[in-house]
């Protein structure tokens, strides 16, 4: 392209009952915002000082609906990736000023959606329009969090622990994370699940590590690689589109800077200024060094910021007084970003030099044999139809890991054979007799007591088990795990909030199909009740329940539903009612669909008759046409019509399945939460002792459902300030101190979820 280009900043404004209009203005323009401080505001703020500002910005988004955001913000950047653009967009501004509901969007609503699922969408769409090429689309997601990187994919199948920790690599064809999975996708709903998975990992991670989602930094990167199907092979573009979700830019802990607070808020208010550094000095022309590794953000964005690649930035802020001066901030930093230029340009790369010879070939580097040994595996699984060829090197690799999957396999089977059972050579005879000896088996080799070798339980399932097997097996698993814990009368009404997260996996899995909100409970109960307890965690003294007796958790339910959980349960049935909608119009169309194609077959038919008549009775041609006749030729006609029809109904089929299964997505996670937000409002109203309850009334210093339930179970030791100090007194500075002190954390928080489940087990039981 070779032509520079301004950084795009837009600015979106959370909505608001409360908006400041006497302090917030919008120009006419749609791109200027005003700011004016009273003099006299109480709140002290620069009160000496400037009191109007103006910043001007690429579009300010008030009152934008999500469709809105993503055509003025992300369309045209996700386009241009299939050119071989990079691109990144990233959400800017303080917590709780909506950047997970711009980039990911509420969880609540299909509509609601955010720029990250409708990106996806948008590249499959676009691959659909481009037969012509080949074009392979992976993601990734990481998280950033106190410069330690975490891999939120990293419980799909087949990624298995990572032995070493993640590391940011440099080569020539740019940065990659070391030991993160990256997932090959050939559909959009195979890339949502990778969504959602993530999310969910988020959200659990930050339950059970106990750390504060909002401090950390998310990329999500979508990989796109095209090569085109018709020219030579050796040209093909390649692109990321990475998509984050920055850390809360709030200036942080000048109140309470110890400990941890005091780590978190010197790692973000660090790394964001680290990121402007970099897009700033990435801006200037005549920079030569760009400091992209003072932080893991920026060296991990690398060569997606500035530079070469489009970029995006979307700061967010709320529209209310008490918000002022943060919003002041943000702002400064979208309008400074906004003045950087970048020159975006395609990455072409070669497979080869010219003359293509197989000794030419580069050798492959890791990432992509972990895809074609990942693409080798669901090829045999059956979820992957068919692999793309691209060139002799990928087939070459492809039978390379064919043989690799293979020799694992067989090393599997033959462990968990030998794991049960003693294999004895056929012709070893004094072995087998020996064996027959000792009465283990008959003279067959079956086991004693087992006619046909039935009754193994071997469980070596057919290596091409098709996955809906698989998620049967499983759920059946679940249904036997809860019917036992059913029987060992696990019924107490306490199902803490802790074990709900550590089981929400299970509910967020597609399998789990939706059911009411009456068998929900007792869902949930059953599932919080399958968690394994650590019989030799310390006990924590649980202080006494509030005297009167609790109401039954049913009864309760009832209650919660009605009052403080009333939006959520609206959202909720709203959402089923959504997906309800979506399941009867797929099922429609696919009647439909089976409709279209009997009547294909029949005028199918109908040609053949024709044509076999036409050919008995002698062709006519004229200039070396063949001239049919009219009835024939209206079949022609609506046979091309009904094929028209069929691909454009099949299409439909195929967004409806999708949206199916986005919206089968957001009734789970609506249930989770209205599970979560119960268990908590349950535990606060009638196990929290009373000295705390205090604190949870309004006014008080607690919001209700901000109280983690560690507190609730071990009060009075407050792990966290322990660790402050421990830090403090025993850790000296230094970047090795940093994994360990990481490492002790983890493990203390570890301890202190199993010393919650611990105590909310004794709950249980009085
Ligand atoms: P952040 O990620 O910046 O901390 P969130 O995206 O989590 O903030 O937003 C905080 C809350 O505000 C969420 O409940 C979210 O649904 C809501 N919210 C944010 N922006 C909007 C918007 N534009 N429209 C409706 N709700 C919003
Ligand atoms: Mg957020």
């Amino acid at each position: 392209m070779g032509s520079r280009k301004k950084v795009h900043a837009f600015v979106r404004v959370r909505p608001t009952d409360d908006f400041a209009h006497e302090m917030i203005k919008y120009g006419d323009d749609n791109k200027t915002i005003d700011i004016h401080l009273k003099k006299d505001t109480r709140r002290g703020v620069v009160n000496n000082q400037q009191t109007d500002w103006s910043f001007k910005l690429d579009r300010v988004l008030h009152d934008a609906s999500q469709d809105l955001v993503y055509e003025t913000v992300a369309k045209d950047v996700v386009s241009q990736a299939l050119n071989g653009f990079n691109g990144t967009i990233m959400c800017y501004g303080q917590t709780g000023a909506g950047k997970t509901y711009t980039m990911t969007g509420a969880t609540e609503n299909y509509k609601h959606r955010g720029i990250l699922p409708r990106a996806l969408q948008q590249v499959f769409k676009m691959i659909e329009e481009r037969p012509t090429h080949a074009i392979t689309v992976r993601v990734s997601y990481l998280e950033i969090y106190n410069e330690s990187l975490f891999d939120l994919l990293s419980t799909m199948p087949y990624v298995g622990p990572s032995v070493t920790p993640m590391t940011i690599v440099e080569n020539p064809q740019g940065v990659f994370i070391k030991g993160l999975s990256v997932h090959l996708t050939s559909q959009e709903e195979d890339a949502f699940s990778l969504l959602f998975e993530g999310e969910t990992n988020r959200i659990i991670a930050s339950h059970t590590m106990n750390k504060n989602s909002s401090r950390s930094h998310c990329i999500f990167t979508i990989y796109v690689e095209a090569r085109s199907r018709t020219l030579s092979d050796e040209k093909y573009v390649t692109s990321k589109i990475n998509l984050v979700d920055l850390a809360g830019s709030e200036r942080l802990g000048k109140s309470r800077s110890e400990g941890r607070v005091l780590k978190e808020a010197t790692y973000i208010n660090k790394s964001l200024s680290f990121l402007e550094q970099a897009i700033i000095a990435l801006g200037d022309q005549k920079r030569d060094h760009i400091p992209f590794r003072q932080c893991k953000l920026t060296h991990a964005l690398k060569d997606s910021l500035g530079g070469n690649c489009n970029m995006v930035l979307v700061t967010n802020i709320y529209g209310e007084a008490a918000q002022l001066e943060e919003t002041l901030s943000s702002l400064r930093f979208a309008s400074r970003m906004k003045l950087v230029t970048t020159e975006p340009a395609i990455n072409e790369k070669y497979d080869a030099e010219a003359n293509r010879t197989l000794v030419n070939y580069d050798p492959m580097d890791e990432i992509q044999i972990a895809e074609i040994n990942s693409q080798v595996r669901r090829y045999l699984e059956g979820t992957l139809e068919e692999i793309d060829i691209i060139n002799l090197r990928q087939i070459q690799e492809v039978f390379n890991q064919f043989r690799v999957v293979l020799s694992q396999q067989e090393q599997e089977v033959e462990s968990t054979l030998r794991r049960k059972y003693t294999l004895i050579d056929k012709n070893d005879y004094a072995a087998i007799s020996a064996v027959q000896k000792a009465g283990l088996v008959d003279a067959d080799g079956h086991l004693v007591g087992e006619p046909d070798g039935q009754g193994f339980g071997l469980g070596v399932a057919p290596f091409s088990t098709k996955p809906g097997k698989k998620s049967k097996s499983k759920k059946m698993f679940k249904e036997q795990l809860s019917s036992s814990a059913r029987k060992e009368g696990a019924s107490s009404p306490l199902s803490g909030k802790d074990l709900d997260v550590s089981t929400s996996k299970t509910q967020l899995t597609p399998s789990s199909k939706d059911g009411d909100v009456k068998d929900m409970l007792v869902r949930d109960r059953e599932t919080s009740n399958t968690e394994p307890l650590a019989s030799d965690s310390p006990k924590e003294e649980l202080r006494p329940p509030r005297p009167s007796t609790p109401p039954a958790k049913p009864v309760a339910f009832e209650d919660f539903k009605n009052e403080r959980g009333s939006e959520i349960n609206r959202i909720f049935k709203e959402n089923k009612s959504i997906l309800n909608e979506r399941r009867k119009r797929a099922s429609e169309t696919t009647q439909r669909i089976n409709a279209i194609k009997r009547e294909i077959d029949m005028t199918k038919e109908a040609l053949n008759l024709q044509k076999s008549l036409r050919e008995k009775q002698g062709e006519y041609e004229k200039k070396g046409l063949t001239i049919i006749d009219e009835e024939e030729f209206l079949l022609v006609l609506k046979l091309r019509d009904l094929k028209k029809q069929y691909r454009m109904e099949h299409q439909d089929l195929r967004d409806l399945r999708a949206e199916v299964q986005y919206c089968q997505h957001l009734v789970d996670q609506c249930r989770h939460r209205l599970l979560t937000e119960f268990d908590i409002w349950y535990n606060e109203s009638f196990f929290v002792p009373e000295d705390l309850q205090m604190t949870l009334k309004p006014g008080g210093s607690i919001r209700p459902g901000m109280m983690p339930l560690s507190k609730i179970v071990s009060l009075g030791e407050d792990d966290q300030d322990r660790f402050g100090q421990l830090q403090q007194t025993t850790l000296p500075g230094g970047p090795d101190s940093v994994s360990f002190y990481n490492a002790k954390v983890k493990m203390e928080q570890k301890h202190n979820h199993l010393k919650t489940m611990m105590g909310l087990q004794q709950a249980h039981r009085k």
